[in-house]
């Protein structure tokens, strides 16, 4: 017998020692699952290009399993992240929280002694939140939220965790050199730590795409009987381009050698999303799981080779090219098949919509920013999910902020900028001028928003060099 079957008679069984309910057939079942929590997966890339995925018109590289999220599901024309680069776009995503509440506003340093860098603790994560309805939790891949012992994933309500706490990394294994983050020496050293599982470090042997991808299908394997929250955080596309021959094989046709590398690791990252796919599949999960497809912030295009295409601007703007990027959900057994939603949407909402349908009340630690999609997926609420979504590179000073159709931009070097986003998606016609009462309203508005948000909380990337000085102790192992 095989899984599929076995699941539909234990469930029968079920059924008919719960006082003999008749049902005659699965979509009965269905009706009854409707209150099941659905598992939640959360398949997070990184430095992947707005144009760079199958579903967003994509030619050259075929993604045809992240395309499924978007056919079987919701493609977000209009999907958002809170931040333009990685450390705090994830802490806003993770606690679905404009991330400047609690001062994440820069890009952290690796510093595993420093128990102020990374998420601070006041802050709820989604896997703590989702417990609270009993989910099992995993995290996989990138951490990039505090490399310090009390800030590791363990710590901040996953049960399990398989990656790195860097903010990114090496992918062959032999480059895999340092025993642990103490025995790095600089900033990109955390590129080169052996991986995690748990606090133990493991003998791994695969590609890293390849192995976080094994690892995912592993988990729902385990935990089929559920509800599990996975957050799966690989870190391709992001730099090294770095991809093995099963990979690079399938772009023959792109002759630029950084964009065929590039293009071999989305490719890789297509593959982990078929097999996590088919193993649901296999375990009759797949109409009661939530899987949703983004990346962290938008292609740093001259860096890796990705494509933003129409979009102005790459990784690190507060244009569209930043921010904007691929998203889409699946969830069969309540959301609508190849639905196309052109409203603004936020990676935060993705920690609202997880709580608010985990088939129990949840009560959050904190206020969230983030809405439940649903029913401004099903219709059931005609109005904007959102008045207004904002952006905030506080070291550059640059900002932005979107209200329906209209953005307003402020950068220190070009200054005011007003785009509507409808008509002008390239960000190319600056109405500022001719609509000054407009911008100021709007600016007026972003001042109230920033005012509610905290300074900085930790030094950042940029600050290496001065961390350095203030922290000679940075890589002593705590005795
Ligand atoms: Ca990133």
């Amino acid at each position: 017998m095989n899984m599929k079957k076995l699941k539909q008679l234990q469930r029968w069984l079920y059924c008919l020692l719960l006082g003999g309910c008749f049902v005659t057939s699965t979509q009965a079942f269905g009706q009854n699952q409707e209150k099941t929590p659905p598992n939640v997966i959360i398949v997070l890339v990184d430095d992947l290009g707005y144009a760079d995925v199958g579903f967003n018109g994509c030619k050259d590289i075929l993604t045809p399993n992240i395309d499924r999220i978007a056919n079987e599901g919701v493609k977000f024309t209009n999907g958002y992240v809170s931040y333009a680069v990685c450390g705090p776009s994830r802490a806003g995503l993770i606690t679905g929280r404009y991330q400047g509440r609690f001062g994440f506003r820069r890009n952290p340093l690796f510093a595993p002694n420093d128990p102020a860098m990374g998420l601070p603790l006041s802050e709820e994560t989604l896997a703590a939140a989702l417990k609270k309805a009993y989910y099992k939790t995993i995290a996989i891949g990138k951490w990039h939220l505090g490399a310090h012992h009390t800030l590791h994933p363990l710590k901040r309500g996953f049960d399990d965790f398989y990656g790195f706490l860097s903010g990114g990394h090496r992918y062959f294994p032999e480059e895999w050199t340092l025993a642990d983050e103490y025995e790095a020496r600089s900033q990109f050293d955390g590129y080169k730590t052996m991986l995690l599982r748990n606090y133990e470090r493991v003998e791994e042997n695969a590609y890293l795409t390849d192995a976080l991808s094994r690892e995912a299908v592993s988990y729902i394997e385990k935990y089929q009987d559920g509800p599990f929250f996975m957050y799966l955080s690989y870190n391709a596309p992001h730099t090294p381009l770095q991809a093995t021959p099963k990979y690079l094989d399938r772009f023959d046709h792109i002759k630029d050698k950084r964009r065929k590398t590039y293009a071999a690791m989305v490719s890789a990252v297509d593959d982990g999303l078929g097999a996590i796919l088919e193993k649901l599949e296999e375990l009759d999960l797949r109409e009661n799981t939530m899987i949703w497809f983004l990346s962290d912030n938008g292609g740093p295009e001259p860096n890796n080779s990705s494509d933003n295409g129409v979009l102005r601007g790459k990784k690190g703007d507060v244009y569209e090219g930043g921010i904007r990027v691929p998203f889409a959900v699946s969830w069969p057994a309540s959301l609508p098949k190849g639905k196309v939603i052109d409203q603004p949407v936020i990676s935060l909402d993705i920690f609202a919509t997880a709580v608010e349908n985990a088939g129990k009340p949840i009560r959050t630690k904190n206020k969230i920013d983030g809405v439940n999609l649903m029913p401004f997926i099903n219709g059931k609420k005609k109005k904007q999910a959102h008045d207004w979504l904002f952006w905030h590179k506080y070291d550059q000073g640059n900002y932005a902020l979107r209200q329906g159709d209209i953005k307003i931009v402020n950068y220190q070097k070009q200054g005011k900028m007003l785009f509507n986003l409808t008509k002008d998606i390239s960000e190319n016609q600056d109405l500022a001028e001719e609509n000054e009462q407009t911008f100021d309203k709007l600016q007026k508005q972003f001042k109230q928003i920033e005012a509610k948000m905290k300074p900085p909380i930790f030094l950042g990337l940029m600050h290496n060099e001065e961390y350095d000085k203030l922290h000679p102790k940075r890589w002593h192992r705590p005795k």
